[in-house]
């Protein structure tokens, strides 16, 4: 009986246990209902959306950074690569961690990277500018010439920041240096070449006040020596005027088509005088079915009449000038060929320059500017001059159009 009470007593306990988790259960599903219902969830709701479209914002934003750091990185690489000037970043122990590839060229060094600042510099003044910046920190220049390797460099130290090491920018002069040469010749030429003529100027008018006036014959024959020094003037006067024009691309080329033998012809007829006075044969070797060239005429019919005027100067009395055109792949070949003094070996190459003159006192008269004055010509024209020449046999001045 007791026994049976217990069990009743048990299950009325359990059934009434159950009843109260079904009664919190119901309250809390309600409660869940009603706070679904009411704001406080929705809000909730909303600031997870809020913080998603802010994470997805800040995505956006990042990728976007990342892709411009990366182009920016881009450019800069494609900048370092492309610059002539010379990149090397070192570290502190000076072991090179970077190179462009134009500081690999300026200091020959195929590999710079993960060298030592002193095997790639390889010039004690430039390895001392680099020691300098990373003792005191501060920036520093240094300019060397490289005899050996015919180069004029300057480097610039400059201390990196970020780090204890140090940037290095290499900058080749060379070309302005040699452009610096050639000013520096050209003003003193002229200055040379100007001083002559106008002392001897002075010279005549000063004899002719000193009474060389009263004697006609005297006076006739100074004046006539003055005449010839103030033409010389004028030529190089207006041959200078010519070539700066020609050099600052102020040279304008009126094409027309024109046959090889025509140009030929035409030049010989304008010399045949000078060359018949001089005792010389004037010849032109030239077929008729040569292809036409398209040339700025009177341009390159001045520079046959210069080559061909050197060549009866140069020339003894009996010799002869021929003048010669053929065609060649793409091109006509003129050539004006003498039978002179020819010119010596080491100066073949230089009497294109400006003022060059082999040997004055052969000459007399000249000014050295008739051959660099045709090279701009021909090249004007997409050709090329040159000289061959044998001394005491001759001399050959060839020079190409482009047919094409
Ligand atoms: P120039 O006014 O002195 O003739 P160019 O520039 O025409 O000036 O020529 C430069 C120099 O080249 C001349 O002074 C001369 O020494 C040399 N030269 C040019 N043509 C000949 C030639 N046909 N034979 C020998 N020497 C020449």
């Amino acid at each position: 009986m007791n026994y049976l009470l217990v069990i009743a007593i048990f299950a009325i306990i359990i059934c009434v246990w159950f009843a109260w988790r079904y009664y919190r259960l119901r309250r809390e599903v309600n409660e869940f209902s009603r706070r679904v219902r009411t704001q406080n969830v929705s809000n909730e709701i909303k600031e997870l959306e809020n913080l998603s479209s802010a994470l997805t914002s800040l995505l956006s934003t990042f990728n976007l950074e990342h892709s411009t750091l990366e182009s920016e990185r881009a450019r800069l690489a494609t900048v370092l690569e492309q610059i002539t000037d010379g990149v090397l970043i070192a570290d502190a122990q000076g072991i090179i961690q970077f190179a462009n590839p134009a500081a690999g060229k300026l200091f020959q060094a195929s590999e710079p990277t993960h060298r030592s600042v002193v095997e790639v510099l390889r010039h004690h003044q430039l390895v001392e500018a680099w020691r300098r910046c990373q003792q005191t920190r501060q920036l520093q220049s240094e300019s060397v010439e490289l005899p050996t390797r015919h180069q004029y460099l300057q480097l610039v130290v400059i201390p990196d920041q970020h780090s204890s090491g140090s940037l290095l920018l290499v900058q080749d002069l060379t070309r302005i240096r040699r452009l610096e040469t050639v000013r520096r010749d050209f003003v003193s030429n002229l200055s040379h070449e100007l001083r002559t003529p106008l002392a001897s100027l002075k010279a005549l008018t000063e004899t002719l006040q000193d009474g060389a006036l009263e004697d006609p014959p005297a006076a006739h024959r100074f004046i006539d020596h003055i005449q010839i020094e103030v033409d010389a003037l004028t030529q190089m006067v207006n041959e200078l005027l010519e070539l700066s024009r020609i050099e600052s691309g102020q040279l304008s080329l009126d094409r027309t088509l024109v046959a090889p033998h025509d140009l030929l012809s035409s030049a010989a007829k304008r010399m045949s005088l000078q060359a018949e006075r001089a005792g010389l044969r004037l010849h032109v070797d030239c077929s008729d079915d040569l292809p036409k060239v398209n040339i700025d005429f009177q341009r390159l019919e001045q520079v046959l009449v210069n080559l061909i005027h050197n060549a009866v100067k140069f020339t003894r009395a009996g010799g002869e000038i021929d003048l010669l055109a053929e065609a060649g792949i793409g091109e006509v070949r003129f050539a004006v060929r003498d039978t002179g003094v020819g010119i010596p070996e080491e100066a073949v190459s230089r009497i294109f320059e400006r003022f060059y003159r082999v040997d004055k006192s052969r000459t007399g008269s000249g000014t050295g500017l008739g051959l660099s004055i045709a090279k701009h010509s021909v090249e004007a024209h997409g050709g090329k001059i040159w000289a061959e020449s044998v001394e005491r046999q001759g001399s050959t001045f060839t020079f190409t159009i482009p047919t094409i």
